[in-house]
């Protein structure tokens, strides 16, 4: 492969694999009564068997060469699945059960059209892959009735196409990785400005595909906003998007494409605006007695500005066990309260004054300055919590994440309805939250749900994750404000697009993709 690959069996490097402090395995023993012998450790990668593989149809490799079709079963575990918790627990416990029949590795727009239009003509499920990261089961097609299974990873696809410095504007390819992304603009004196905590292994394809959403999007906006332009290869032909930033000229087919999933065919390319590098980054601390008084607050920076560039809230449980800043998880504030961090990124001329008139409002409605460690702590360990996480599955806790957004008007309903929901179906858990993304019209409430793994996790996990899903939904909240829909949220999303929706959406696919072989069963319920 051409680039490295991620820890088959959990996040990131394996060589940056994370230890728990002990102070914080001492805090899980005690709250979640986990004990030693449920350690939890993963199988080999050679002991795992993955189903025999089928043989693909279609000659692919007479479009990409046969060095870029695939089959080992290394290649094919590596390509099983994303990286939600249940994701790692199934793999970590030797499950590659849907594991794809072949890897195929595309390196040009001509050569995924081409790849698409055998796979349909020999009815070949097809899964773009772009850094593997999701979350929700977008890379778990539904793929029975189907001769073969194939994951298309874009990774050969990693190329700055152009930078148009007049519009700042930049055209990537899907496969580049964020931080190589980033590292191509940066040479050029620009930046995305998106940060998810995902960007280590993230992609381009993917952000669009997946809706994303970055760490600094209060400044630089959410992932769909950047974009510009995308093309789509579907195996009816390539769709291209994008004449002029904005457009009158009927509804906006690039809106068609972004959170599309893989569902209706493959982003080759997508262009997006880039800003200058920022001369200054700075991140501080604030702390509020409540989390409804600090809602507040960042609410009146939404609404009224001026806007940080970074803008987080935790509540008072995140606060206190630390997770707002993982570098320091454990030392967290014993003092009560909750943390916000500011971020302020932009020139050296602009930053102090907006900074000095945020700290205003903030103190004004109740906030006391923290200084600037807290801030920088939290900069430092923003990639870090997905480390922390395959910690802790090794000493039999169970981590995992899950999002929405809703109106500010809203946003105590919601809380409450995630806090109980997850409470009440796992007694004995840490359920811990931040408002993650800001808008003036609401906000994005991230969660963090700890527990002992005991008895069946992954059944556990999936029955209070439908719950709280349902809570979502009955409380007037979005099933994803950032991570997509995939498998897991199908049919909530349904619920939310309701049936006419859903039959438009039927509609365009049917159009795109007739032969239904694209991510089959991920976005779209099945008729
Ligand atoms: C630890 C962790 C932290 C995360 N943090 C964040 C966060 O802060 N913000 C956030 O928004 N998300 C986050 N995510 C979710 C995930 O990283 C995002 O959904 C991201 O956009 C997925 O990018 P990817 O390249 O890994 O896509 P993949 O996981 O490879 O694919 C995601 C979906 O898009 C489809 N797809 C991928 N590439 C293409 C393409 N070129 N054309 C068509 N379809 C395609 C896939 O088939 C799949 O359905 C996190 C995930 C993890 C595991």
């Amino acid at each position: 492969m051409a680039n490295v690959d991620m820890l088959w069996s959990g996040w990131g490097d394996p060589e940056r694999a994370e230890r728990l402090p002990d102070s914080v395995t001492g805090l899980l023993r005690e709250l979640l009564g986990v004990h030693t012998e449920q350690l939890a450790q993963p199988v080999k990668l050679a002991e795992i068997e993955p189903p025999p593989a089928r043989p693909v149809p279609g000659a692919l490799e007479e479009v990409v060469g046969a060095e870029h079709v695939r089959a080992d079963a290394e290649t094919r575990i590596r390509h099983t699945r994303g990286k939600s918790t249940p994701d790692l627990l199934r793999i970590r416990a030797g499950d590659a059960g849907g594991a794809p029949d072949a890897v195929v590795l595309p390196g040009s727009h001509d050569e995924v059209a081409a790849v698409l239009a055998r796979c349909a003509e020999h009815r070949v499920a097809v899964v773009p892959f772009g850094g593997g990261t999701s979350v929700v089961g977008g890379l778990a097609p539904e793929a029975g009735g189907f001769a073969a299974v194939v994951a298309l990873d874009l990774r050969r696809l990693d190329r700055l196409v152009g930078l148009d410095s007049v519009s700042r504007t930049a055209t990537l390819q899907p496969g580049l990785r964020a931080p190589h992304a980033e590292r191509l603009l940066n040479e050029q004196g620009y930046t995305l400005g998106h940060f998810p905590q995902s960007f280590e292994w993230a992609s381009i394809g993917g952000f669009a595909a997946a809706r994303s959403s970055g760490q600094a999007s209060a400044g630089y906006g959410r992932f769909d906003e950047m974009v510009t332009g995308l093309t789509l290869a579907t195996p009816s032909g390539t769709l291209e998007t994008g004449r002029a930033p904005k457009s009158a000229a009927g509804p906006d087919l690039r809106q068609l494409v972004l959170g599309s999933e893989g569902a209706f065919g493959v982003i080759t390319d997508v262009t997006v605006r880039i800003r200058p590098l920022p001369e200054t980054r700075v991140y501080e601390g604030w702390l509020f007695p409540s989390f409804s008084e600090g809602v507040t607050a960042v609410r009146a920076l939404a609404q009224d500005g001026p806007l940080p560039t970074v803008l987080r809230l935790s509540d008072e449980t995140e606060t206190m066990i630390g997770l707002a800043r993982p570098d320091e998880l454990g030392e967290g504030n014993a003092a009560g309260g909750c943390l916000a961090v500011c971020g302020y990124e932009g020139t050296a001329a602009e930053v102090p004054g907006r900074r000095e008139k945020a700290r205003a409002v903030l103190t004004s409605l109740g906030g006391v300055y923290q200084g600037e460690e807290p801030g920088e702590s939290w900069a430092r360990g923003r990639f870090s919590a997905p480390y922390l996480r395959d910690a802790l599955l090794d000493v039999g806790v169970l981590a995992e994440t899950l999002e929405t957004a809703g109106f500010w008007s809203n946003l105590p309903r919601l809380y409450d309805a995630v806090r109980l929901t997850l409470s009440r179906e796992l007694p004995s858990s840490v359920v811990m939250c931040h408002v993650s993304h800001v808008y003036a019209a609401g906000a994005s409430l991230y969660f963090t749900v700890v527990t002992a793994q005991g008895e069946r996790p992954l059944e556990r996990w999936r029955d209070a994750k439908a719950a709280v899903s349902d809570a979502i939904i009955e409380a007037g909240g979005t099933i994803s404000h950032h991570h997509g829909v995939g498998v897991d949220h199908r049919d909530w999303y349904a619920r939310e697009a309701g049936p006419l929706g859903v039959a438009a959406l039927r509609a365009v696919k049917d159009r795109l993709d007739p032969e239904g072989i694209m991510n089959p069963g991920v976005l779209i319920p099945a008729e």
